[in-house]
């Protein structure tokens, strides 16, 4: 979004998006949004907050057969689910060492072959010109070692974590009334799970649940300290103030069943005791 906001200062033109209820664009509002001046489509791959993945196969066909460059975020796609640069189709893609347990400040743009980039810093001839600056080869071989791993346990640790996030999710739904499951019923992340409490705040229960050793969030990393509602779940169309009570759970490789089961003890009264001094709770 900044990057498109910094490119609208420039006079470049941009148009976003609309998103249906589960978080997904649609390919025919996409297809009228190209024009003949359209140089680039940017869509991320998955969703950070909810989850929800996009057909990038097909977005990627409908740009080739326009002749528009396609681009994906797909940092949250990357170690979850397979990834395949030709298959897919795109022309670049994204993706970011830690979100696979790769160290941090490691990243790669994967470009395809004949594609030619301005240079993101100018300098020196690194990086086949197009990043100035001594190539960090420490993160390089972490982010390879951990895109290594990634691929030999991605199926069977996918399988594990789905199914720890299902049973979170159906204790959830449960234990707790009057709540929403956020983004796509089907086409989601295997390791996401995003609920909306109504009638309490997401900040509140964030920190009832660090007191019992639980991490979780709200909206997105990227806008913690904000006490806006999350422009995800407001494009999906959640009032705003139910989306104000969003908490957000990831798994991971290292989520054990017993934290799964600690979360279900610990949570459903935390979101009892808010929603009696909820005024919200009490004049429903
Ligand atoms: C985390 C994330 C980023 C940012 O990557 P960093 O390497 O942490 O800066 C970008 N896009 C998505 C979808 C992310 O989840």
């Amino acid at each position: 979004m900044n990057p498109c906001k910094f490119l609208e200062k420039q006079g470049f033109e941009v148009t976003y998006l609309k998103v249906d209820e589960h978080g997904l664009i649609d390919l025919r509002q996409l297809e009228e949004s190209i024009k003949n001046d359209t140089i680039l489509v940017s869509i991320m791959y998955a969703n950070n907050e909810v989850g929800t993945i996009q057909p990038i196969q097909e977005i990627a066909k409908l740009c080739r057969s326009r002749g528009v460059f396609f681009h994906t975020d797909a940092v949250q796609a990357v170690g979850k689910i397979p990834v395949d640069v030709k298959d897919l189709g795109v022309d670049l893609l994204s993706l970011s060492g830690h979100k696979l347990y790769g160290p941090k400040g490691v990243g790669a743009l994967y470009i395809r072959k004949g594609l030619e980039l301005e240079p993101l810093l100018r300098g020196g001839h690194h990086e086949q010109m197009r990043r100035a600056g001594t190539e960090n080869v420490a993160g390089i071989v972490g982010l390879g070692e951990a895109a290594r791993i990634a691929q030999e346990e991605m199926g069977q640790e996918g399988e594990k974590i789905r199914a720890l996030r299902d049973q979170l999710e159906r204790g959830i739904v449960e234990k707790i009334p009057e709540i929403k499951v956020n983004g796509h019923p089907s086409r989601r992340l295997l390791n996401t799970l995003n609920v909306c409490i109504k009638y309490i705040e997401g900040e509140s229960m964030l920190i009832h649940l660090d007191f019992e050793g639980v991490c979780a969030s709200s909206g997105s990393a990227c806008t913690s300290g904000s006490l806006e509602p999350s422009h995800v779940l407001l494009a999906m169309g959640i009032p705003p103030e139910v989306a104000h009570g969003s908490l957000r759970f990831s798994l991971g490789r290292f989520t054990t069943s017993q934290e799964i089961q600690k979360v279900l003890e610990v949570f459903p009264p935390i979101t009892e005791r808010l929603r009696k001094i909820s005024p919200l709770w009490q004049r429903k």
